[in-house]
């Protein structure tokens, strides 16, 4: 989760601030909120490997009483809170699993799991959205509908955990998904992302280019598999400054580069893998054939040879207007207008994207401060900020509902 350009304060006066009644806030139980945010956050688990982690969610939600609770998938949980009168049925969504990271955050209560930790605060999003399923289960009286608090496994590993979910059937009643994620952003404020594209598409490609080996005072008897990587890396950078329409998002990392032990010895082999983000399809499309087209050509020119793995990752989140626009109104009404701004769209992705299937989507973020940025090893966040998290992840809840 990644970067943030610029924001702007958002202009809203339209919204009115009427009495809506707010006496919910009182019963917010921040004080557990912190205790089973530190609970899941030193007791880390892997994507797909959730056990005790969706366990005691489970058993955090069944102590709430009024909560049906279902293991949906083995390591996922889904809350259903159903309101005294019918109505709508509206989700949202935390993600639980943790990421294959050392801790270094030096906290006395970091991970106790070796290169294991929450270093993208989907702690913080699950502890969070347990407060949000108690405090609604302390209204269900006045509830008009029904709330389906999804906790899900393995959003950072492909192929993400939300589609085994929507596979199961379970969620096909779900008329909206809402979902938050944590940011470096000052403490409390609510991001509110742009109307469609919100995120990026994530796709990989993982190279290994095989020359062949020789003595380093010999190249001519060899294939330097590193110069034809380098000139591979630069080539590449090509395709965003030359091919993608300006305007256009598209961003190409090549985040490993590996080969060769010794000074003077030209290795056999050399091992690439690159990260891309764009948000429209064709964008997309185009960097994977400008990506395929350059590796190619590259390589041959060289006279080495490769294998290429290309992996379409998460598709872009598609905010919903509608939604969007209730989840503004909701985060003003519950934390005040200072606490609202808009965001440009984020560099990151998301598997929250794939809930689109079933219903319109929207997906807000929450500023935990600008210690650290997400998947560092020393990701800290401010727990103050977790109180307007809840109001905002409430109040579109209700507001959803009424509406
Ligand atoms: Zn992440
Ligand atoms: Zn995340």
């Amino acid at each position: 989760m990644k970067k943030l350009i610029l924001l702007t304060l958002s202009v809203l006066s339209q919204y009115s601030f009427g009495q809506d009644n707010t006496l919910w806030q009182n019963s917010i139980p921040m004080t557990k909120v912190i205790e089973w945010r530190r609970h899941i956050h030193q007791n880390p688990e892997l994507s797909f490997q959730e056990n005790k982690t969706s366990k005691y969610v489970a058993d955090v939600l069944k102590s709430f009483g009024n909560i049906q609770v279902k293991q949906i998938t083995k390591t996922s949980v889904i809350g259903i809170l159903k309101g005294n009168s019918p109505g709508k049925t509206v989700a949202f969504r935390a993600d639980m699993d943790a990421l294959p990271i050392q801790e270094e955050t030096g906290l006395p209560y970091a991970s106790v799991n070796a290169n294991v930790s929450h270093a993208c605060g989907h702690d913080s999003h699950t502890a969070m959205l347990l407060g949000t399923a108690y405090t609604l289960s302390k209204m269900q009286k006045n509830l008009k509908g029904t709330v389906i608090f999804i906790f899900q496994h393995a959003e950072e590993k492909i192929p993400g955990g939300a589609l085994d979910m929507i596979k199961t059937g379970e969620l096909d009643s779900i008329e909206a998904f809402f979902g938050l994620h944590v940011m470096p952003l000052p403490v409390g404020i609510i991001g509110i992302l742009p109307n469609g594209p919100a995120s990026t598409a994530s796709d990989s490609f993982f190279l290994t280019i095989t020359g062949k080996s020789s003595h380093g005072s010999m190249p001519h008897l060899g294939v330097d598999p590193i110069v034809t990587g380098a000139e591979l890396v630069n080539n590449l950078q090509t395709i965003v400054s030359r091919n993608v329409q300006p305007g256009n998002l598209a961003v190409l990392t090549v985040g490993k580069f590996q080969s060769g032990n010794a000074p003077n010895v030209i290795p056999e082999r050399a091992e690439l893998a690159a990260t891309i983000r764009t948000t429209d399809p064709e964008t997309r499309k185009l960097m994977e054939t400008r990506i395929k087209s350059i590796v190619e050509n590259t390589i041959k020119t060289n006279n080495a040879s490769y294998q290429l793995d290309y992996v379409l990752g998460y598709p872009p989140i598609y905010n919903d207007e509608k939604l969007n626009a209730l989840a503004k109104a909701s985060a003003i009404k519950a934390t005040g207008l200072d606490n609202v701004v808009d965001s440009p769209s984020i560099t990151a992705s998301e598997d929250f994207s794939y809930y689109k299937k079933i219903a319109p989507v929207c997906f807000v973020l929450l500023g935990v401060g600008n210690d650290a940025v997400n998947h560092n090893s020393k990701f800290t966040i401010d727990e103050s900020a977790f109180l307007n998290g809840i109001k905002t992840e409430v109040q579109i809840i209700l507001d959803f509902l009424n509406q």
